[in-house]
């Protein structure tokens, strides 16, 4: 009998032990339910919103003191790093400061393609992750134009209006490949709508009625194809090089030569790895065929330093820095972390190539040497 009470006083211990921890853990929960990282308690929280808001601050005040330019300034080179860290939060997408500081980057550069106007050479406008607003004297072409939906948080996402604004300013869009990060079938549908051509390779939207509107030009290496831009009534030269991202994705490297002969070119996500390194055929041998002024890979891409000794630019804009859709390790930062991918950046760095970083709606002019 007093083994069986014992028993019973155990029984109502552990219930009691139970309700009580489950008790505790709701209101975890509860908690975490009321922070961006879920992670972290409301205080932790909002110390990362002001320390995300106080960083951001200081990053507007550097990086518009020192705009875009080489060689780059170590306190401009300090303020992009800042940017890495404040990015490499994993939930950066949803921190209002983060939302807010992208949409007036944005918009900065929006007001100012709606009042520019270019006499000499290019004008390079970042946009989102490895979208490229470029003007010429005559032509503005856009590359990979997307509205940051790939970080999958709906208050960083651009609203259509401000796409609208962007669309409006551009004569054409080229789509490196398939990949959400590169591609917005809502902007496609704008250019075409606006009579204006959208290149990209046959994978991209393959099942969709949009696929018959798109312009599918030769993948061809070094071969010049016209481009009419009826809405100029011109047309322009391009040459569609038959890239990859790996073996499985189809990859448009873009080269554009515009009427006043300013040549820029655009690489998606162009890799070769491993046993797959087909392009390095064309790669290594561009500059034999094509004078190229501006080149824009990926940031993250292993032999960034071969690629663009092949392609001889004037001026190398990598984009593709800190895509917020991707996981914290593949964010790649623009301190370049080379032992991802085994990188060869800082061999291009040191060179002496030209390289100009930028972040989000931050631009270049360049202007060829006479
Ligand atoms: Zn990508």
């Amino acid at each position: 009998m007093k083994k069986k009470l014992i028993k019973i006083a155990q029984w109502k211990m552990l219930t009691i032990t139970m309700v009580v921890l489950m008790f505790f853990q709701f209101v975890a929960f509860a908690q975490n339910e009321n922070t961006i990282d879920p992670c972290l308690d409301k205080k932790g929280d909002d110390y990362m919103n002001r320390q995300t808001t106080a960083f951001i601050a200081e990053i507007k005040k550097t990086i518009t003191d020192l705009p875009p330019q080489y060689p780059l300034p170590r306190e401009r080179y300090l303020g992009l790093l800042l940017i890495d860290a404040v990015l490499h939060d994993v939930h950066a997408a949803q921190r209002p400061a983060v939302q807010k500081f992208f949409h007036a980057q944005i918009m900065k550069a929006v007001n100012d393609i709606e009042t520019t106007t270019v006499e000499e050479g290019a004008k390079i406008w970042q946009l989102y992750n490895h979208g490229f607003i470029v003007r010429t004297k005559s032509i503005t072409i856009a590359f990979d134009m997307v509205t940051g939906e790939s970080a999958m948080s709906d208050g960083f996402t651009l609203s259509n209006e401000v796409m609208c604004r962007l669309i409006d300013q551009c004569d054409a869009l080229f789509i490196s490949h398939r990949h959400r990060d590169h591609k917005d079938i809502w902007v496609a549908q704008q250019f075409l709508n606006q009579n204006k051509p959208v290149v990209a390779p046959p994978q991209v939207w393959e099942d969709q009625p949009i696929h018959d509107k798109i312009t599918h030009l030769k993948r061809e290496a070094h071969s010049i194809q016209k481009l009419p831009l009826e809405n100029k009534g011109i047309s322009i030269d391009v040459v569609i090089y038959p890239g990859h991202q790996m073996s499985s994705h189809e990859n448009n490297v873009s080269l554009i030569i515009s009427p006043e002969g300013i040549s820029f070119a655009q690489m998606g996500d162009q890799i070769n790895e491993g046993d797959f390194m087909i392009d390095y055929d064309w790669i290594d041998k561009v500059s034999e065929h094509h004078k190229v002024d501006i080149l824009m890979p990926p940031c993250w891409t292993n032999e960034i330093h071969r690629i663009v000794k092949g392609f001889d630019p004037k001026l190398v804009i990598p984009g593709h820095e800190n895509e917020l859709g991707h996981t914290v390790d593949d964010r790649v930062p623009f301190w370049d972390d080379s032992e991802y991918l085994e990188l060869t950046y800082p061999e291009l760095k040191a060179s002496d190539y030209p390289v100009v970083l930028m972040t989000w709606g931050e631009s270049y002019h360049y202007r060829p040497l006479k």
